[in-house]
C-alpha cells in the first residue's frame, strides 16, 4: 500500500523512444531512421542492422530475452510470436544474444489460422510482419518474463492488408498529402506533415474473478447470456464520477504505472455511469501510435485486474438492461508545428480555413454514414447502438451552439457575420469564480459531436480496435479535402470560389446536422424523413464495405484495394457468425447442464416439503403448490425453448459461412437465444438462491 509512484521519472522506461535513440544509435543512423519516418521511406538493411544490434542491447538491459513483431490481425486482438534472442549453440556448447535488422524488419510468420478472407490461398501460407517504425518499440514485462514488441504490419505474400494497421498508415498518408495541399491553398508554407491525433477513451467494467469464474457464459463469451436484473440498477446515478473505492483505486493505480512505462500517456480515469464500471483516457498521440496504445491499454487492464483478484471485461454489453460500453475516439488534425485544423478559434466565422475543414468533414461524414457506421460494427455492438444509451446507430454530427449559429447563418444570408459567445456560468456563490461557459457545449447523445477542437466519435466498441474507424476517418475526410483542393485550386477568385464551396457543402449536408435528443424516438422518425441511413445490426453494416462509393474512394487513396475490402467482409461475416455460434452453444451447455439441473432440484425439494407437510397432518400447502407450478411450468418453456436453439444452431452451423449465413443468426438464432433467456431469467427469480448455479447480476456488479 501506498508506495509513491512518480510519473515523470518512470515515463517510457521500458520504450525504445527517440530519447533513447539519440543517446544510443550512432548519429548518422539515428538521422537516417528519422528522416525514413519523416518521408515514409524503408529503411536499408545496413541502418537495420546496426538499429537492430542496439535495441537488443538495450532491450536485454531491461530483462528481454524474446522478442516480437507484435502486430493486429483481423482478430480484433494483438497477436504475438515470440523468439529468444539466441543464436544456434557454438561448439563450445554456448549461445550468443543475436538480432539481425533482417529480423527486425521483417518477420514471416506461418499465418495460415489468422482471417484473410480468402486474401491468401492455403498453400502460400506466411504472412509477412513489416516493422512501423513510427510506433515505437517496448518492453514488456509479465510473467512470460521481458518481451521486446516490436510493432508491425502485417501483410500477404503480395503485399495485400491482412490486418489493422497497414490500411491505416496508408490513410494517414492520404489525410497528410490532401491536407498539405488544403493548408497551402491559404497561404501555409512552414507545415511539413499533418497528422490525425487520436485520444480514446475506454470504457470497462471490473467484477470479482471468482465470481466470474462460476459464470461459464463469461469465461466463453465475455458477456452474460442468463441473469436476472438486480434492486438496484444505475437509477441513482450514485456511480458515475463517484469516490474510488480502495480496491479499485490500487487497480487503477498499477494500470497508470504500467502504462506509463509503456510510454502510453494514461490521463484521466473515473467511475462510469453503471456499477462497477470505469473509465480511462490517455492524452492523445498521432493515429498509429494511439491505436498501438488502445491495444497495450485493454491488455494491460485485464492483466492487471487478474492481479488484484478481479476480471475487466471489455465487452461493449457485459449485462443486459445494464449501460453498455465503448470507446470514444476524439479525433484532430495536427500540424507538424503544432496548429490544430479543427480549432475555431474565439470567433469561429471569420475563419475561413476552419469554416472550409469544418464543411469538408460534415460532407464527409454525411457522405459516408454508413461505411462510418460499420466501422464501428462488432458482434457486441450491437447490443449497445440504438439501444439507448449508446449513441443511436444513426450517424448525425452535432455542432454545439456557437457552430450551428454560425452554420446557419452561412447556410441562410450566404455570410456569417458574429459568433456567439459561450458566455459566463454564474455559480451564484461569490466565492467560486465564474466559469467561462464552453459555447462549444456538450451533447452526450450524438455519435459524432464536436468538442472544442476534435469530434469525438462516439459509436468505437468497447473491445474493438480503433483501427478501422480511424481509417475510416482519414480517408472520408481526404475525399472531401481533395475535391475541395481540385477545385478551389483552379479557382480565378480564390475567396469567392472557397466562399462559394463552404455554402455548398453545408447546404448539401446539413441534414446530417442535428443538435437535439439523440435518443428519442422522433429523431429516429426525423432521421428517416431526412433520409438518413438507420443501420441497425453488423450484419447489416457489412454490405457497406464493398459498395462502389466506398470501393472508388479507398482505391482512389490507396488505402484499400477492392479485393481487401471484400476479404474484410468475409472476415466480419464469418466473426459475427463465429461469436453468435459460440454464444448459442454457451447458452446451450449452461442451460443443460446446470440450469435445468439445479431447477430440477429445487422443484424435487418443494415437492418434498409439500409431501412431508401434508404427511405431518398441515392440509395448508397452496403457496408451495403454487410455486411449484410455476416452477415446472417455466421449466418446460426452459426445455421447449433449448430444443428450439440447439435445432436452429445446427441449421445454422450446416450453412457455409458468409453473408447468408450471418444473417441466419442474426435473425433467427439471435431470437431462440433470446427465447431462451426469457424463462431462465424468470426462474432464477424463484429458485432459492444457494441452489442457482452461478452468481447474479447483483453479486458481479455491487459486490467486486
Ligand atoms: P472529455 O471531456 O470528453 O472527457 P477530454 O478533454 O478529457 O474530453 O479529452 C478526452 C480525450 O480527447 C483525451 O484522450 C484527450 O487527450 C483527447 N483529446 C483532447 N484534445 C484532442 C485533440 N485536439 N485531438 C484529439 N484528441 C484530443
Ligand atoms: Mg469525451
Amino acid at each position: 500500500m501506498g508506495d509513491f509512484v512518480n510519473a515523470a521519472e518512470i515515463f517510457g522506461e521500458n520504450v525504445f523512444n527517440d530519447t533513447v535513440m539519440q543517446e544510443r544509435l550512432p548519429k548518422k543512423v539515428y538521422r537516417k531512421l528519422k528522416e525514413a519516418i519523416a518521408k515514409g521511406e524503408e529503411l536499408d538493411l545496413d541502418t537495420a542492422d546496426v538499429i537492430a544490434h542496439e535495441m537488443k542491447e538495450w532491450a536485454i538491459e531491461k530483462g528481454a530475452s524474446h522478442f516480437t513483431h507484435w502486430f493486429q490481425p483481423l482478430t480484433g486482438v494483438t497477436a504475438e510470436k515470440h523468439d529468444a534472442f539466441i543464436t544456434a549453440p557454438m561448439e563450445n556448447g554456448k549461445v550468443l544474444m543475436s538480432f539481425s535488422g533482417k529480423e527486425l524488419i521483417k518477420g514471416e510468420p506461418d499465418a495460415s489460422s489468422f482471417p484473410s478472407g480468402g486474401l491468401r490461398a492455403t498453400f502460400e501460407a506466411r504472412g509477412y510482419t513489416a516493422w512501423d517504425f513510427t510506433s515505437p518499440a517496448f518492453v514488456r514485462q509479465d510473467a512470460a518474463g521481458g518481451t521486446l514488441c516490436i510493432p508491425t504490419a502485417f501483410c500477404s505474400y503480395k503485399g495485400e492488408a491482412l490486418d489493422q494497421k497497414t490500411p491505416l498508415l496508408r490513410s494517414m498518408e492520404a489525410i497528410n498529402r490532401q491536407s498539405l495541399r488544403l493548408l497551402q491553398l491559404f497561404g501555409n508554407t512552414t507545415s511539413k506533415k499533418v497528422t490525425p491525433s487520436v485520444g480514446p477513451e475506454q470504457e470497462y467494467f471490473l467484477v470479482d474473478a471468482e465470481k466470474f469464474l462460476q459464470r461459464k457464459d463469461l469465461i466463453y463469451t465475455g458477456r452474460t447470456l442468463f441473469g436476472a436484473m438486480p434492486p438496484k440498477g444505475q437509477e441513482m446515478d450514485d456511480h458515475y464520477f463517484g469516490t474510488i473505492r480502495q480496491r479499485i483505486a490500487g487497480f487503477m493505480k498499477d494500470v497508470n504505472t504500467e502504462l506509463w512505462k509503456l510510454g502510453v500517456a494514461a490521463k484521466t480515469q473515473h467511475n462510469e455511469v453503471a456499477p462497477a464500471q470505469h473509465e480511462l483516457a490517455p492524452i492523445f498521440a498521432e493515429a498509429n501510435v494511439a491505436v498501438d496504445h488502445n491495444q497495450i491499454i485493454m491488455r494491460t487492464l485485464k492483466r492487471i485486474a487478474c492481479q488484484h483478484g478481479m476480471k475487466c471485461l471489455l465487452h461493449e454489453k457485459p449485462f443486459a438492461g445494464v449501460n453498455g460500453s465503448g470507446k470514444h475516439n476524439n479525433w484532430s488534425l495536427t500540424t507538424d508545428d503544432g496548429l490544430n485544423l479543427l480549432e475555431p478559434g474565439k470567433t469561429p466565422h471569420e475563419n475561413i480555413q476552419f469554416l472550409l475543414v469544418l464543411s469538408c468533414i460534415i460532407s464527409a461524414v454525411d457522405r459516408h454514414a454508413g461505411l462510418l457506421r460499420e466501422s464501428a460494427a462488432d458482434p457486441g455492438n450491437d447490443h449497445r447502438l440504438g439501444a439507448n444509451e449508446a449513441p443511436p446507430a444513426i450517424i448525425s454530427i452535432f455542432l454545439g451552439e456557437q457552430l450551428e449559429d454560425v452554420v446557419e447563418q452561412l447556410i441562410s444570408t450566404g455570410n456569417a457575420t458574429s459568433s456567439k459567445s459561450g458566455g459566463k456560468l454564474n455559480t451564484g456563490v461569490r466565492t467560486l469564480p465564474d466559469f467561462l461557459k464552453d459555447a462549444t457545449d456538450r451533447n452526450r447523445t450524438s455519435p459524432f459531436a464536436f468538442t472544442g477542437n476534435k469530434f469525438e466519435f462516439r459509436m468505437v466498441g468497447s473491445s474493438d480496435s480503433i483501427g478501422a474507424p480511424n481509417t475510416v476517418l482519414n480517408t472520408i475526410v481526404a475525399e472531401a479535402f481533395c475535391d475541395a483542393c481540385d477545385r478551389l485550386e483552379t479557382a480565378e477568385n480564390f475567396d469567392e470560389a472557397v466562399h462559394d464551396l463552404i455554402k455548398e457543402n453545408l447546404i448539401d449536408h446539413q441534414r446530417v446536422i442535428f443538435n437535439g435528443n439523440g435518443y428519442s424516438e422522433e429523431w429516429v422518425q426525423e432521421a428517416e424523413h431526412r433520409g438518413l441511413p438507420n443501420i441497425k445490426s453488423m450484419v447489416d453494416a457489412i454490405p457497406e464495405l464493398t459498395s462502389e462509393e466506398t470501393v472508388a474512394m479507398f482505391e482512389k487513396f490507396h488505402v484499400f484495394t477492392r479485393a481487401e475490402l471484400e476479404s474484410r467482409a468475409e472476415v466480419q461475416y464469418e466473426n459475427y457468425a463465429k461469436t453468435i455460434n459460440i454464444e448459442a452453444r454457451a447458452m446451450i451447455d449452461i442451460a443443460t447442464k446446470q440450469i435445468v439441473p439445479a431447477v430440477i432440484k429445487y422443484a424435487r425439494n418443494l415437492a418434498e416439503s409439500i409431501n412431508s407437510i401434508q404427511a405431518a397432518g398441515v392440509l395448508e400447502v397452496s403457496v408451495e403448490k403454487e410455486l411449484l407450478a410455476e416452477t415446472s411450468e417455466l421449466l418446460k418453456e426452459t426445455h421447449a425453448a433449448l430444443k428450439v436453439l440447439i435445432d436452429l444452431d445446427e441449421n445454422a452451423c450446416a450453412m457455409e459461412e458468409g453473408q447468408t449465413c450471418a444473417k441466419y443468426y442474426h435473425d433467427v438464432v439471435i431470437s431462440a437465444m433470446n427465447e431462451l433467456r426469457t424463462p431462465v431469467d424468470k426462474l432464477e427469480m424463484i429458485v432459492d438462491k444457494e441452489m442457482w448455479p452461478m452468481p447474479s447480476y447483483g453479486d458481479l456488479i455491487f459486490e467486486v
